[in-house]
């Protein structure tokens, strides 16, 4: 089946007891047994909920792999990932990333004996340095967060080739409608669902998937163990939402393209950060792995103050400043202040991330409308 066809059928068949066409919100938390162990697969809902099945095949049909798992929340989900390794073990980990994946790395896992080494995974060879006997996993988030860096994810998993290491991607960003990193040569896609996969702000949700039967059951053991599962009615949102996230990716990426293009030639503009630009550093890599270039994009101002920034940002009317991004709604951010602000500045600035950058994720509004609202924001 193609993409759009699954965005909208797999996993899901209509209600056996009913003939509902939608997957029920199975609001329950436990199963009856006719004879102790005797079950129809379901035993008690932290296990294993039908609603959440049906939308973990989805996602895992999306992103051309064999298990989904979901989770609480996109970092219920990486904590997940990072549960796989002991102490001593080392992940190497894209240094320009989500605040949150940041601050679990550093605050709670890094005391728990694990080494992280964050870099340019853009810089091939340099990873490949940083690779020794302890290296267990690669963590890529591509395009980055906010600085929009494209990594090579087929270049990056060639690097583990007879090595012990795993490649996980979140691929909160593109979306597997853009970017599909299992079938270039990745080993876990983390998801926040929160994001794109839900698409309407009304839900914060998580997801994983692999190919691999031994890493499904690991991270299945540490989800049952631990406990961050999602409730079946956030299930239920976040399946609605995937129904129409081919055609919502297609508006986002239009839209994107119609926002940088104006921003680049805005005289108050200093750079614009979007992969779909010819002249941007990583164009051909970001030509090869994705399918559109998405909605994402940041900017950075000639008045590289943050009293300019936040004079712009009080302005927007149609843009909403919030956390978060993916919504069907236009959002603007300020990463320095807001989503990046437990990074440290001097590690901010070390990726490029100045006090003055906005990050836009364009939403699927009319483009004229939005173009208007940045015309008189900026003027
Ligand atoms: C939001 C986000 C997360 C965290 O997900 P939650 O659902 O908020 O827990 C992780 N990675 C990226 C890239 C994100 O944007």
């Amino acid at each position: 089946m193609k993409f759009a066809t699954k965005a909208i059928h797999a996993g899901q068949e209509p209600d056996p007891a009913t003939g509902a066409i939608m997957t029920p919100i199975y609001q329950t938390s436990t199963y009856v047994q006719s004879s102790p162990g005797k079950h129809k697969g379901y035993e008690y809902a932290r296990t294993q909920n039908p609603t959440r099945d049906a939308l973990q095949k989805c996602i895992a049909a999306l992103e051309n792999g064999k298990h989904g798992l979901c989770f609480a929340s996109g970092m219920a989900a990486t904590d997940s990932v990072a549960k796989l390794f002991k102490p001593g073990d080392e992940i190497i980990c894209t240094n320009d990333l989500y605040g949150g994946t940041y601050r679990i790395f550093t605050k709670v896992y890094q005391s728990y004996g694990l080494k992280f080494h964050f870099t340019d995974l853009t810089k091939i060879e340099e990873v490949r340095k940083l690779i020794t006997d302890k290296t267990r996993m690669i963590w890529i988030e591509t395009p980055t967060n906010p600085m929009m860096r494209v990594i090579d994810i087929q270049a990056i998993s060639a690097l583990k080739k007879g090595k012990n290491i795993l490649v996980a991607v979140d691929n909160t960003f593109a979306s597997p409608y853009i970017q599909q990193p299992l079938d270039l040569g990745a080993d876990i896609v983390v998801h926040s669902a929160t994001k794109y996969l839900g698409g309407h702000s009304d839900v914060v949700h998580g997801a994983i998937v692999v190919n691999d039967d031994e890493l499904l059951e690991r991270l299945a053991f540490q989800q049952n163990s631990c406990g961050g599962v999602p409730g079946p009615q956030d299930c239920f949102l976040v399946l609605r939402g995937l129904k129409t996230l081919h055609i919502r990716m297609e508006r986002h990426s239009e839209n994107g393209e119609k926002i940088a293009r104006y921003l680049k030639n805005h005289s108050k503009v200093d750079k614009v950060f979007w992969p779909g630009f010819e002249d941007h550093p990583d164009h051909m890599t970001a030509k090869k792995q994705m399918k559109v270039y998405g909605g994402m994009l940041s900017f950075t101002m000639k008045d590289d103050s943050i009293k300019e920034a936040y004079k712009v940002l009080e302005k927007f009317k149609v843009f909403s400043l919030a956390e978060s991004l993916g919504g069907v709604e236009s959002l603007v951010g300020h990463p320095a202040s807001m989503t990046h602000a437990s990074i440290p500045r001097e590690e901010r600035l070390k990726s490029g991330l100045k006090d003055s950058l906005i990050r836009v994720s364009v939403g699927i509004e009319d483009a004229e409308d939005l173009i208007a609202d940045m015309e008189q924001a900026l003027g």
